[in-house]
Protein backbone atom coordinates (compact mmCIF):
# COMPACT_ATOMS: atom_id res chain seq x y z
CA UNK A 1 0.00 0.00 0.00
CA UNK A 2 1.73 3.64 -0.65
CA UNK A 3 1.70 6.28 1.74
CA UNK A 4 -1.58 8.18 0.11
CA UNK A 5 -3.69 5.02 0.11
CA UNK A 6 -7.22 5.01 1.48
CA UNK A 7 -7.60 1.92 2.83
CA UNK A 8 -11.23 0.51 2.52
CA UNK A 9 -12.11 -3.28 4.11
CA UNK A 10 -14.81 -4.92 2.20
CA UNK A 11 -16.23 -8.46 3.21
CA UNK A 12 -17.71 -10.87 1.21
CA UNK A 13 -21.16 -12.74 2.81
CA UNK A 14 -23.19 -15.21 1.57
CA UNK A 15 -23.65 -19.43 1.58
CA UNK A 16 -21.04 -21.73 1.08
CA UNK A 17 -20.27 -22.49 -2.34
CA UNK A 18 -22.19 -19.25 -3.94
CA UNK A 19 -18.30 -18.10 -5.26
CA UNK A 20 -16.87 -15.75 -3.00
CA UNK A 21 -13.27 -17.10 -2.71
CA UNK A 22 -13.72 -17.61 -6.56
CA UNK A 23 -14.97 -14.03 -6.91
CA UNK A 24 -11.62 -12.50 -4.59
CA UNK A 25 -9.58 -14.59 -6.27
CA UNK A 26 -10.30 -13.82 -10.10
CA UNK A 27 -10.31 -9.79 -8.95
CA UNK A 28 -6.96 -9.93 -7.20
CA UNK A 29 -5.29 -12.63 -9.39
CA UNK A 30 -7.60 -12.96 -12.20
CA UNK A 31 -6.87 -16.39 -12.03
CA UNK A 32 -10.17 -18.85 -12.13
CA UNK A 33 -10.28 -22.62 -10.52
CA UNK A 34 -13.28 -25.08 -10.94
CA UNK A 35 -12.00 -26.37 -7.33
CA UNK A 36 -12.94 -24.38 -4.29
CA UNK A 37 -10.44 -22.52 -2.48
CA UNK A 38 -11.70 -23.18 0.74
CA UNK A 39 -8.40 -25.42 1.99
CA UNK A 40 -5.99 -22.94 1.37
CA UNK A 41 -7.84 -21.09 4.10
CA UNK A 42 -7.38 -17.37 2.42
CA UNK A 43 -8.82 -14.55 4.89
CA UNK A 44 -7.80 -11.23 2.74
CA UNK A 45 -6.20 -10.47 -0.27
CA UNK A 46 -5.02 -6.63 -1.10
CA UNK A 47 -5.60 -5.10 -4.08
CA UNK A 48 -4.61 -1.48 -5.14
CA UNK A 49 -6.54 0.54 -7.49
CA UNK A 50 -7.57 4.23 -8.43
CA UNK A 51 -11.12 5.11 -8.48
CA UNK A 52 -12.01 8.03 -10.10
CA UNK A 53 -8.30 9.31 -9.93
CA UNK A 54 -8.24 8.25 -6.22
CA UNK A 55 -5.57 5.54 -4.81
CA UNK A 56 -7.28 3.21 -2.77
CA UNK A 57 -6.04 -0.16 -1.10
CA UNK A 58 -9.22 -2.42 -1.61
CA UNK A 59 -8.56 -5.26 1.66
CA UNK A 60 -11.20 -8.24 0.56
CA UNK A 61 -12.44 -10.58 3.64
CA UNK A 62 -13.82 -13.48 2.87
CA UNK A 63 -15.02 -16.37 4.86
CA UNK A 64 -12.72 -19.18 3.93
CA UNK A 65 -15.31 -21.31 4.70
CA UNK A 66 -16.42 -20.71 8.27
CA UNK A 67 -19.53 -19.55 6.65
CA UNK A 68 -20.51 -22.94 6.82
CA UNK A 69 -20.56 -23.22 10.71
CA UNK A 70 -23.23 -20.05 10.40
CA UNK A 71 -21.67 -17.96 13.23
CA UNK A 72 -18.65 -16.07 12.09
CA UNK A 73 -15.79 -14.48 13.68
CA UNK A 74 -16.58 -10.40 15.22
CA UNK A 75 -12.85 -9.84 13.76
CA UNK A 76 -14.05 -10.89 10.31
CA UNK A 77 -16.58 -8.02 10.54
CA UNK A 78 -15.28 -5.32 12.35
CA UNK A 79 -14.07 -2.46 10.43
CA UNK A 80 -15.79 -3.24 7.52
CA UNK A 81 -16.63 -0.40 5.19
CA UNK A 82 -18.60 -2.64 2.65
CA UNK A 83 -20.32 -5.90 2.79
CA UNK A 84 -20.87 -7.48 -0.56
CA UNK A 85 -24.14 -9.71 0.25
CA UNK A 86 -23.20 -12.63 -2.28
CA UNK A 87 -25.70 -15.47 -3.76
CA UNK A 88 -25.56 -18.16 -7.11
CA UNK A 89 -28.74 -17.31 -9.49
CA UNK A 90 -28.77 -20.70 -9.92
CA UNK A 91 -29.19 -21.24 -6.30
CA UNK A 92 -32.57 -19.77 -4.83
CA UNK A 93 -31.85 -20.91 -1.21
CA UNK A 94 -28.89 -18.44 -1.53
CA UNK A 95 -30.71 -15.84 -2.59
CA UNK A 96 -33.41 -16.51 0.09
CA UNK A 97 -30.41 -16.57 2.56
CA UNK A 98 -29.34 -12.95 2.34
CA UNK A 99 -31.55 -11.40 4.76
CA UNK A 100 -29.91 -13.42 7.00
CA UNK A 101 -26.56 -12.58 6.16
CA UNK A 102 -27.52 -8.92 6.02
CA UNK A 103 -28.97 -9.68 9.93
CA UNK A 104 -25.99 -11.21 10.87
CA UNK A 105 -23.64 -8.83 9.57
CA UNK A 106 -25.70 -5.52 11.26
CA UNK A 107 -25.91 -7.40 14.65
CA UNK A 108 -22.14 -8.56 15.27
CA UNK A 109 -20.52 -5.51 13.29
CA UNK A 110 -19.39 -2.42 14.78
CA UNK A 111 -21.27 -0.52 12.20
CA UNK A 112 -21.89 3.06 13.81
CA UNK A 113 -24.79 4.49 10.92
CA UNK A 114 -26.68 1.48 10.33
CA UNK A 115 -28.90 3.06 8.28
CA UNK A 116 -26.82 4.51 5.93
CA UNK A 117 -24.20 1.36 5.68
CA UNK A 118 -23.29 0.30 1.87
CA UNK A 119 -24.10 -2.77 0.75
CA UNK A 120 -23.30 -4.24 -2.76
CA UNK A 121 -25.60 -7.44 -3.70
CA UNK A 122 -23.79 -10.26 -5.97
CA UNK A 123 -25.29 -12.65 -8.52
CA UNK A 124 -22.72 -15.13 -9.10
CA UNK A 125 -22.68 -17.73 -11.65
CA UNK A 126 -24.73 -16.00 -14.62
CA UNK A 127 -22.34 -18.04 -16.93
CA UNK A 128 -24.35 -20.82 -15.62
CA UNK A 129 -27.24 -21.76 -18.28
CA UNK A 130 -29.83 -23.00 -15.46
CA UNK A 131 -31.24 -19.98 -13.26
CA UNK A 132 -33.09 -20.22 -10.21
CA UNK A 133 -33.62 -16.72 -9.49
CA UNK A 134 -34.08 -13.99 -12.01
CA UNK A 135 -32.41 -10.80 -12.43
CA UNK A 136 -35.45 -8.54 -11.93
CA UNK A 137 -36.51 -10.39 -8.92
CA UNK A 138 -33.06 -9.74 -7.58
CA UNK A 139 -33.17 -6.02 -8.06
CA UNK A 140 -36.58 -5.85 -6.79
CA UNK A 141 -34.69 -7.44 -3.29
CA UNK A 142 -32.07 -5.03 -3.64
CA UNK A 143 -34.03 -2.10 -3.67
CA UNK A 144 -37.09 -2.99 -0.40
CA UNK A 145 -33.74 -3.84 1.17
CA UNK A 146 -31.93 -0.52 0.47
CA UNK A 147 -28.69 -3.00 -0.88
CA UNK A 148 -27.45 -1.07 -3.97
CA UNK A 149 -26.24 -1.48 -6.59
CA UNK A 150 -26.81 -4.84 -7.76
CA UNK A 151 -24.54 -6.60 -10.05
CA UNK A 152 -24.95 -10.04 -11.74
CA UNK A 153 -21.34 -11.33 -11.87
CA UNK A 154 -18.92 -14.55 -12.75
CA UNK A 155 -15.96 -14.96 -11.29
CA UNK A 156 -15.54 -17.87 -14.20
CA UNK A 157 -16.32 -15.67 -17.20
CA UNK A 158 -14.83 -12.73 -15.52
CA UNK A 159 -18.26 -10.62 -16.23
CA UNK A 160 -18.85 -7.68 -14.13
CA UNK A 161 -16.12 -8.74 -11.18
CA UNK A 162 -13.91 -5.53 -11.67
CA UNK A 163 -16.97 -3.32 -11.92
CA UNK A 164 -18.85 -4.62 -8.64
CA UNK A 165 -15.53 -3.98 -6.57
CA UNK A 166 -15.03 -0.87 -7.97
CA UNK A 167 -18.66 -0.01 -7.35
CA UNK A 168 -18.09 -0.62 -3.75
CA UNK A 169 -15.45 1.18 -3.27
CA UNK A 170 -17.30 4.22 -4.73
CA UNK A 171 -20.37 3.32 -2.92
CA UNK A 172 -17.86 3.86 0.17
CA UNK A 173 -16.12 6.84 -1.13
CA UNK A 174 -19.36 8.52 -1.00
CA UNK A 175 -20.81 7.55 1.94
CA UNK A 176 -17.96 9.08 3.85
CA UNK A 177 -17.66 11.75 1.85
CA UNK A 178 -21.35 12.42 3.10
CA UNK A 179 -20.60 12.08 6.33
CA UNK A 180 -17.23 13.29 6.73
CA UNK A 181 -14.79 10.40 8.14
CA UNK A 182 -11.31 10.69 7.16
CA UNK A 183 -9.59 7.07 6.12
CA UNK A 184 -6.94 8.46 5.15
CA UNK A 185 -3.94 7.00 7.00
CA UNK A 186 -5.85 4.09 8.69
CA UNK A 187 -4.56 0.63 8.94
CA UNK A 188 -6.42 -2.59 10.06
CA UNK A 189 -4.74 -5.22 12.33
CA UNK A 190 -4.57 -8.81 12.17
CA UNK A 191 -8.07 -8.56 14.22
CA UNK A 192 -9.92 -6.68 11.48
CA UNK A 193 -10.03 -3.37 13.76
CA UNK A 194 -9.56 -0.35 12.02
CA UNK A 195 -6.84 2.45 13.31
CA UNK A 196 -6.97 5.69 12.00
CA UNK A 197 -3.74 7.75 12.50
CA UNK A 198 -4.26 10.91 11.10
CA UNK A 199 -2.11 13.34 10.00
CA UNK A 200 0.66 10.55 9.70
CA UNK A 201 0.26 10.72 5.31
CA UNK A 202 -1.95 13.70 3.82
P1 LIG B 1 -17.50 -19.94 -1.63
O1 LIG B 1 -17.74 -21.10 -0.74
O2 LIG B 1 -18.66 -19.01 -1.65
O3 LIG B 1 -16.21 -19.24 -1.38
O4 LIG B 1 -17.43 -20.53 -3.13
P2 LIG B 1 -16.14 -20.94 -4.00
O5 LIG B 1 -15.47 -19.72 -4.53
O6 LIG B 1 -15.33 -21.91 -3.23
O7 LIG B 1 -16.86 -21.65 -5.23
C1 LIG B 1 -17.64 -22.82 -5.05
C2 LIG B 1 -17.68 -23.56 -6.37
O8 LIG B 1 -18.35 -22.77 -7.36
C3 LIG B 1 -16.27 -23.85 -6.93
O9 LIG B 1 -16.30 -25.13 -7.54
C4 LIG B 1 -16.08 -22.76 -7.97
O10 LIG B 1 -15.21 -23.18 -8.99
C5 LIG B 1 -17.50 -22.56 -8.50
N1 LIG B 1 -17.74 -21.19 -8.98
C6 LIG B 1 -17.42 -20.04 -8.36
N2 LIG B 1 -17.78 -18.98 -9.08
C7 LIG B 1 -18.32 -19.48 -10.22
C8 LIG B 1 -18.89 -18.87 -11.39
O11 LIG B 1 -18.97 -17.65 -11.56
N3 LIG B 1 -19.40 -19.73 -12.34
C9 LIG B 1 -19.34 -21.08 -12.20
N4 LIG B 1 -19.86 -21.83 -13.17
N5 LIG B 1 -18.82 -21.68 -11.11
C10 LIG B 1 -18.32 -20.88 -10.14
Amino acid sequence: MSRNNVLLKVILLGDGGVGKSSLMNRYVTDRFDSQSFHTIGVEFLNRDLEVDGRPVTLQIWDTAGQERFKSLRTPFYRGADCCLLTFAVNDLQSFLNLSCWKKEFMFYSDVKEPESFPFVVLGNKVDMERREVGEDEARAWCEENGCCPYFETSAKDDTNVTAAFEAAVRVVLAAEDQIGHALLGSTIDLHGNRKTSRGSCC
